[in-house]
């Protein structure tokens, strides 16, 4: 399969595009002859989530055969690392709910999702492409991706990993995670800034050439691990994929029937995911884009136009705290119609202005298929009590997030009731302890694990292990840096391992 970018005609293999994440022209890769409804129920049905994820991955990547995608999903979609053998459960809330589970993986996120597989294809990608430099993984967080990139990168030969995250942007959890993360490979650093400078930062330096080749005369090369590589979309779309198959099996919809389904949306990945499922064939109604009161996407849903000047909030789901969402541009990308021209012109004006308007038909065809809604802090903590309450189901803030924009779309579109919507729960509920413990009213305890023990004493679920075996891990990465000098820290990272 060739990949085209979204800012200009260049082809290049699928192999290329993993192992370089960002086009040169600054687009990001896309599907140069899209695989449109290339799935059908009969392909998926009474199949294993591995065995669908091979059906899924064959249609995005040409250059693996069958055998090797098949040996790749096995090892990284196997119950070392995950504690389910189902990877993603289904667990049915209510006749017409679901909630898809996304956090069964080692770092207890979605990311996990695709981050189990993603070193795979890159080490398959460096081979086929005869490249034998060193890879040097560099990756910003908003708290998830972090983790799970250390998780999956960790002792990988021939690469190194280096993860930027905003030192007040992350929750308690997700920083320990990221300070206590072992392996011989990996480096770790905070920043004295949000995600967007982290991020905009690694884009720049992506297609800076000087940089490049400072770091190929030591025998190194960059790529990336956020999801503007193909390499971590392509593996979100398979949880999609089996969410229908699962639906049928169940009998909470016929094969003919469409489902909506609602992401808590930080980058835009995963709800792009669920986009591409279903071109592929999925038979997806509404797509339903959830923000907290970073809602520029709500916004944008709304209204056509998508403004960046607006001022940036540190929430209770502090993954989704973003305000420039990288794979929207694959979003305008095909909103465009695949034109390139028009995508570019997109984002020049967005990077000059901040701001960027779709035109009304544009935003009639978008609303067809999506539509936005946010909640607040406060109302995200009501949503965890209510639905525990009422349920005994304790969601995390991300996923009261889509829980409460759901709720809001019921309250404007009466007819979403009758039909089964399945919410994305992106992260296990203990990685937020502070929130949870406010929401149903628990007294905190000293440190984020005493408070996890009262909310398990109280709901009675149970610690993740990777949770309980993190409180005596030493702390490794305590480094805080100014956001200037992450260059700086790149290279020392660079001379640290290079002989
Ligand atoms: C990353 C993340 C999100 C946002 O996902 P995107 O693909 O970036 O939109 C939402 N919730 C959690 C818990 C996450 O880790």
């Amino acid at each position: 399969m060739k990949y085209t970018s979204t800012r200009g005609d260049v082809m290049v293999d699928e192999t290329y595009a993993l192992l370089h994440g960002l086009a040169e022209d600054g687009g990001l890769y896309v599907p140069s002859t899209f695989p449109s409804n290339s799935l059908t129920y009969e392909m998926i049905a009474n199949k294993s989530y591995q065995e669908i994820a091979v059906i899924v991955l064959e249609k995005l990547f040409t250059s693996f055969s069958q055998k090797a995608l098949r040996e790749m999903v096995q090892s990284a979609y196997s119950e070392i690392n995950f504690d389910t053998s189902d990877i993603a459960p289904l667990h049915s809330l209510s006749e017409h709910v679901s909630i898809l589970e996304l956090f069964h993986g080692r770092t207890q996120a979605f990311k996990d999702m695709a981050l189990s597989l993603f070193p795979y294809l890159l080490v398959a990608a460096k081979k086929i492409e005869k490249e034998s430099k060193n890879i040097l993984i560099l990756t910003a967080t908003s708290g998830d991706t972090g983790k799970a990139a250390l998780e999956g990168f960790k002792d990988v030969e021939g690469t190194h990993i280096q993860i930027f995250y905003p030192t007040d942007g992350v929750s308690p959890m997700q920083k320990e995670q990221m300070q206590k993360q072992e392996g011989s490979n990996v480096n770790v650093t905070a920043i004295n800034g949000n995600f967007d400078d982290a991020q905009q930062f690694l884009k720049r330096l992506f297609v800076d050439e000087t940089m490049a080749d400072t770091v190929a005369q030591k025998d190194v090369m960059f790529s990336s691990a956020n999801s503007i590589n193909i390499g971590r979309l392509a593996p979100q779309i398979i949880y999609y994929v089996f969410t229908y198959a699962e639906l049928v099996s169940t009998g909470a919809i016929h094969t003919d029937e469409t489902f909506n389904v609602v992401v808590p949306t930080g980058n835009f990945g995963n709800i792009l995911a669920a986009y591409y499922a279903k071109k592929m064939g999925i038979p997806i109604g509404k797509l339903i884009c959830a923000s907290n009161q970073n809602n520029v996407l709500t916004d944008f849903f709304n209204t056509g136009t998508y403004d960046m000047n607006r001022p940036f909030y540190t929430t209770i789901s502090p993954s989704m705290d973003i305000l420039e969402s990288s794979n929207f541009e694959r979003f305008l990308y095909y909103i465009s119609g695949e034109d390139s021209e028009r995508t570019s012109f997109w984002m020049e004006t967005l990077k000059k202005t901040g701001c960027v308007s779709v035109n009304e038909d544009e935003l009639k065809r978008i609303q067809h298929d999506f539509s936005g809604a946010y909640i607040d802090d406060e109302e995200t903590k009501s949503i965890i009590d209510e639905v525990y309450n009422s349920y005994g189901y304790l969601l995390d803030p991300h996923t009261a997030v889509a829980m409460g924009a759901y709720i809001k779309e019921l309250q404007l579109h009466l007819e979403l009731e009758q039909q089964h919507t399945v919410i994305a729960a992106t992260a296990h509920p203990f990685k937020f302890p502070d929130p949870i413990c406010e929401a149903l009213h628990i007294q905190q305890g000293h440190n984020a694990y005493e408070s996890l023990e009262a909310i398990s004493a109280v709901t009675g679920v149970a610690f993740p292990k990777q949770l309980l075996e993190l409180r005596n891990k030493k702390l490794r990465f305590t480094k805080t840096i100014d956001k200037e000098a992450m260059k700086e820290e790149i290279l020392l990272f660079v001379d640290s391992f290079v002989k």
